[in-house]
């Protein structure tokens, strides 16, 4: 059976959606028609590698305040961080490529996690996920015990920002670090109620 493509989309069908992915269903499937005399695989060993680290990104088991919640909630059934490989939560730095650093960051634990960090093998990743771990967050102008970024402890790969941030929103993180490791810029597509809010700000143009 052969695909057939359809000059309409059907009811539903959200057409803007497919612009958002990195990639053209249409031009696939007919790269897959035309694929009969051709199917092959050319790829370089990096990229091999890449993908197997991409595909199994295990994060430490390491949550500081709320945003550990949300954290929780996206490994859990709802949104299943496994579908990204990313499901494996490793009780021991040793184990772990990623560290999600969820909540609040006291000048008391900063020291942990310097150490955590410390412990865990090459390669390794950083989110900053939350306002918190990001610059302080509620905390910044009177928290005198919070640390105003835990990149001043560890080298920061991506930033999650929110207060806290949805699951979703952390899942998005996850795919972008995803293409940062394959070696690609990810592209970024900015919801229209986001574009609609910006314009409602003041001071934008
Ligand atoms: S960013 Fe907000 S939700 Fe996250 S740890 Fe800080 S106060 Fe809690």
């Amino acid at each position: 059976m052969s695909y057939k493509e359809s000059t309409t989309p059907p009811d539903g069908y959200d057409v803007g959606r497919e612009n958002m992915l990195d990639f053209k269903i249409d031009e696939q499937f007919e790269m897959l028609e035309q694929s009969d005399a051709k199917n092959f695989i050319l790829t370089t060993v990096d990229e091999v590698f890449n993908w197997a680290k991409l595909s199994s990104i295990w994060p430490v088991t390491f949550g500081l305040a709320c945003c550990a919640i949300e954290m929780i909630a996206a490994s859990a059934t709802r949104y299943d961080i496994d579908r990204f490989g990313a499901g494996a939560f490793r009780a021991t730095p040793r184990q772990a490529d990623l560290m999600i650093v969820s909540g609040t960051v006291t000048a008391k634990m900063a020291r942990r996690l310097k150490l955590i960090y410390d412990q865990m093998p090459e390669p390794k990743w950083v989110m900053a996920m939350g306002s918190c771990a990001i610059g302080g967050g509620p905390y910044f102008k009177y928290g005198y015990h919070v640390v105003k970024g835990v990149d001043y402890m560890v080298p920061v790969d991506i930033y999650v920002p929110g207060c806290p941030p949805r699951p979703e929103v952390l899942l998005e993180g996850l795919m972008r670090l995803q293409d940062k490791i394959r070696g690609r810029q990810g592209k970024m597509v900015t919801p229209k109620w986001v574009q609609d809010y910006a314009k409602k700000i003041p001071y934008q143009k």
